[in-house]
């Protein structure tokens, strides 16, 4: 592809424009291209997006208060229990304490939250004043550890270390140092984890009680509505099951290394993705059973769905998506999920997609279809009116953007409050999708 007008020549290997003949040929998996405006959140947010739906967890930021912004709901997680989670602990540091250095205030915030609370755990955040100051954390949290008593983990996530892929990796490395721990248990035979699902809207109890229907028991969520205790027994499981796999298929990796629990990947996003989720899950614990009883529940719910697909389809029949979420296996499955309801996917990119998943995207899109890795707003706008796209579905930071453009939106992200995820998610994703793009209000803003 030739570099057009407002994209920038650097970025071209990261846009691939399918073509007639040759394979993927994407650039990804690596640093953003300076001076572009990344969509990709910084270390720290990564990290936290994924420890924070452990419930009973205290979350203390070491930093300036404004990295702790991210508090009270503004993701979409659910907890069936505890709620300390919704919150954000800062050491609120100043000018006085990246001269003189802030370990002080960190101690002073870890005694208070222990003498006060007594959680069972507590992650301290280094952000990125941090990493410039070079405060000890790890030996505050050490020291804390020890004359409290309960586990105090460092989580070294300063914004400037990398990207939000990075800080995906350091909570599975917290995660790993909290389970690593616990006591040897049982280990259950029909027992699985679900990593990589965070509880939006509920969607992690609608995975959960499909399981169970089939007979197969939820040992621990990694970390949807998660609790400490909880935790404690992911190493009693016999399969761990990856749906967030640009999350967790790292942590993945590391309890079917230490822990032998082998794993596979999953997506709920769709019909065609649920289904074969739940056979596939069945199949890799070697459970007659829980297949046959799988089938059965995707017969009834398929047969649920029948009509409102069918009917989607007329209204929807020739209607462009372009496609910009976080992670690999959400795009993959939101390509045949357009594809269930008759809209062709124009468009599509990821954040932090590794090659394997775009070889995949590859294969499932149409010639001529936009495909980006790490896109910039500039891009992303680009290829949505070139392309003609009807809707774009994103999260937060991509809102604005369609809306100026005055295209439909569909928030697939951490803060919607409607669940998209398993069966009744598909239903909710049919009804928006339909709502927003039919909406007559685009007749006037185009
Ligand atoms: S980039 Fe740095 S300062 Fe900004 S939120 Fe992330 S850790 Fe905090």
């Amino acid at each position: 592809m030739k570099a057009q007008g407002v994209l920038l020549e650097e970025r071209r290997n990261f846009i691939h424009h399918k073509g007639s003949c040759g394979g993927n040929t994407i650039q990804c998996d690596t640093e953003s291209v300076s001076g572009a405006v990344s969509q990709r959140a910084c270390v720290y947010c990564g990290a936290r997006v994924v420890l924070n739906p452990i419930t009973d967890a205290f979350h203390i930021v070491h930093g300036p208060i404004g990295c702790a912004s991210y508090t009270w709901d503004i993701r979409g997680s659910l907890s069936s229990g505890a709620e300390w989670y919704r919150n954000s602990f800062s050491t609120d540091l100043t000018e006085q304490d990246v001269i003189f250095g802030g370990e002080k205030r960190l101690w002073e915030a870890l005694e208070e939250v222990a003498r006060a609370h007594a959680p069972k755990v507590i992650f301290v955040y280094a952000t990125c004043i941090v990493g410039v100051i070079g405060d000890d954390v790890r030996a505050v949290c050490k020291k804390a550890e020890e004359k409290f008593g309960i586990r105090v983990i460092p989580v070294m996530a300063p914004g400037f270390a990398g990207h939000k892929a990075i800080g995906y990796r350091m909570a599975c490395n917290a995660i790993m140092e909290l389970i690593s721990k616990a006591p040897a248990g049982r280990k259950r035979r029909k027992g699985v984890n679900i990593l990589g699902d965070f509880n939006l809207a509920g969607e992690m109890w609608i995975i959960k009680n499909y399981l169970e229907e089939m007979g197969i028991e939820v040992v621990s969520k990694i970390t949807g509505d998660a609790s400490c205790d909880e935790l404690m027994h992911a190493p009693e499981a016999s399969l761990n099951i990856v749906q967030c796999a640009g999350s967790m298929t790292y942590l993945a990796k590391r309890m079917e290394e230490d822990m032998g629990i082998p794993y596979i990947k999953v997506s709920f996003f769709g019909l065609e993705d649920t289904a074969q989720s739940l056979l596939n899950i069945a199949q890799a614990l070697g459970d007659g059973e829980a297949e046959s009883r799988a089938h059965l529940l995707i017969a009834r719910e398929t047969h649920e769905l029948k009509d409102l697909i069918q009917k989607s389809k007329e209204a929807l029949s020739g209607k462009r998506a372009a496609i910009y979420v976080g992670g690999g296996f959400k795009a993959i499955s939101l390509i045949k999920q357009f594809r269930e309801i008759g809209m062709e996917t124009v468009v599509v990119g990821t954040q932090t997609g590794k090659k394997e998943d775009y070889d995949i995207i590859h294969l499932l899109v149409n010639e001529g279809t936009v495909v980006l890795d790490d896109a910039n707003p500039a891009e992303l706008e680009h290829f949505i009116k070139e392309k003609q796209a009807h809707i774009l579905v994103g999260g937060v930071k991509e809102r604005p953007l369609a809306y100026k453009l005055g295209v439909a939106f569909l928030d697939h992200n951490h803060e919607r409050r409607h669940p998209l995820a398993g069966f009744v998610g598909i239903k909710n994703f049919i009804k928006e999708i339909n709502l927003s793009v039919n909406s007559p209000v685009w007749q006037y803003v185009r």
